[in-house]
């Protein structure tokens, strides 16, 4: 979608543009950036953007955003997808970021900040555990205090990046004994502490970029837990609400155009556009994707920095989904056995990475039940699921 600019926001555009076409690092462009660049690729587009003071546009400005109008965020945003850069490290700017700045004590803020803003510790989230997933508020493991510190003992589960993770924000049960979304609390726990055990788990897309993280008697100092104790249900809810932002990210970014125009290109190659099934296919996923961006815009535009995305990021998540499950069954009729050929074939998109990460997409963050549940009932109004 063109905007219309004031001279001024157009002189942004154009400044950004520059700015991307002599900045992006060519090595990070690559079919699949999660298996083809190394943690320390990963971070070069990140480095140049902090430098530049334009890493965390969503940020509050005294935390170190940037300050921008709501054009000009909306500017960036579609410049950088237009680019096809590689989004800098999600996890730790969208979602901890916002935790740290919102619940944390000064003494976090200080530390913790400037690193995320640096890319210097990477992240990862220590939330879902064996049996608590969906119902979070369940969650298990452990925290017990011990003059200034807190005593860790559990298990966690799916945590995306735990491998290369030097923090994580963790939900420990500190009070057994009342109801269960009342003694929950967070903490920043060292992954490289005495007693935390990463193992990997391979998914089939062929990458481990899950784990199992096991919790044994793991130090953690008080200044380390996160907002007042027991009130880490509130952390959560916060951390999953930046989370869903995440999927309004351009599925392009990375790979220069997104899935939608690469499947054309397919089709145009193996399959055949007179072919009014493929047509009309075609036509609906075109129209999908249409709305897909202008649901993305129509959010950005409501948001300010500092500001926790409300449960109408829902309705974009379940319509992502949706959308790439469609794409991907047009994709395998045309394709037919030739996805099983290497990453990065066809067109140098890696298609079987993209197929075979479309049904953890519509869990990772909420499963697509739990969605429709938060879309019912604050978005919609409709009555609530029973609950204990
Ligand atoms: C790609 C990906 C990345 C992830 N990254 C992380 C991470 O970094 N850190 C982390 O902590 N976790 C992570 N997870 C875990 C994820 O948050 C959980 O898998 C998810 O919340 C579902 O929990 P579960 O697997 O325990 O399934 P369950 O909660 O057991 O759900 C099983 C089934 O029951 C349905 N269900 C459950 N409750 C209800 C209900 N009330 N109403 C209707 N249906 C219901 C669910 O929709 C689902 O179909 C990730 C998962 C994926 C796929």
């Amino acid at each position: 979608m063109e905007l219309n600019l004031s001279s001024e926001d157009a002189a942004f555009r154009d400044e950004v543009r520059a700015f991307i076409a002599g900045n992006y690092p060519a090595e990070m462009r690559v079919p699949n950036p999660e298996t083809d660049l190394s943690k320390e690729q990963m971070l070069l587009w990140h480095r140049i953007l902090h430098q530049k003071g334009w890493i965390a546009p969503l940020w509050p400005k005294e935390y170190g955003g940037p300050g921008w109008s709501i054009t000009r965020r909306f500017i960036f945003e579609q410049e950088t997808s237009r680019a096809g850069t590689l989004p800098p490290l999600a996890f730790s700017i969208t979602m901890v970021g916002p935790v740290i700045y919102t619940f944390g004590n000064e003494a976090q803020k200080q530390k913790f900040l400037p690193r995320i803003l640096s890319g210097e510790d990477w992240w990862c989230q220590g939330y879902s555990e064996p049996g608590s997933g969906s119902d979070l508020a369940s969650a298990r493991t452990r925290a017990e205090r011990d003059g200034d510190e807190w005593v860790l003992n559990g298990q966690k589960v799916w945590t995306s990046s735990a491998h290369v993770a030097d923090v994580a924000l963790a939900v420990c049960r500190t009070d057994p004994d009342v109801p269960k979304h009342q003694g929950l609390t967070t903490f920043l726990v060292d992954m490289h502490a005495p007693g935390v055990e990463v193992r990997p788990l391979r998914q089939m897309t062929g990458s481990a970029n899950f784990n199992e993280v096991f919790l044994t008697d793991v130090r953690v100092p008080d200044s380390h837990r996160v907002g007042e104790l027991n009130k880490g249900f509130g952390v959560i809810l916060t951390t999953l609400g930046n989370e869903r932002t995440i999927a309004t990210r351009a599925p392009s970014s990375g790979r220069g155009i997104g899935p939608f125009e690469r499947l054309l290109g397919v089709v145009d190659n193996f399959g055949d556009r007179r072919d009014p099934r493929q047509r009309q296919r075609l036509a609906q996923l075109y129209i999908a994707d249409r709305i897909k961006d202008l649901l993305i815009e129509r959010w950005r535009a409501s948001l300010a920095p500092g500001v926790t995305p409300g449960p109408e990021m829902s309705i974009l998540k379940l319509h992502n989904c949706r959308n790439n499950i469609e794409l991907v069954h047009m994709l395998t009729e045309v394709l037919g056995p030739r996805l099983a050929a290497d990453t990065g074939a066809w067109g140098a998109f890696a298609w079987n990475e993209f197929l075979c990460s479309t049904p953890g997409a519509r869990i990772g963050g909420g499963t697509e039940e739990i969605v429709r549940n938060t879309v019912g009932e604050e978005v919609l109004g409709l009555p609530k699921e029973p609950r204990p």
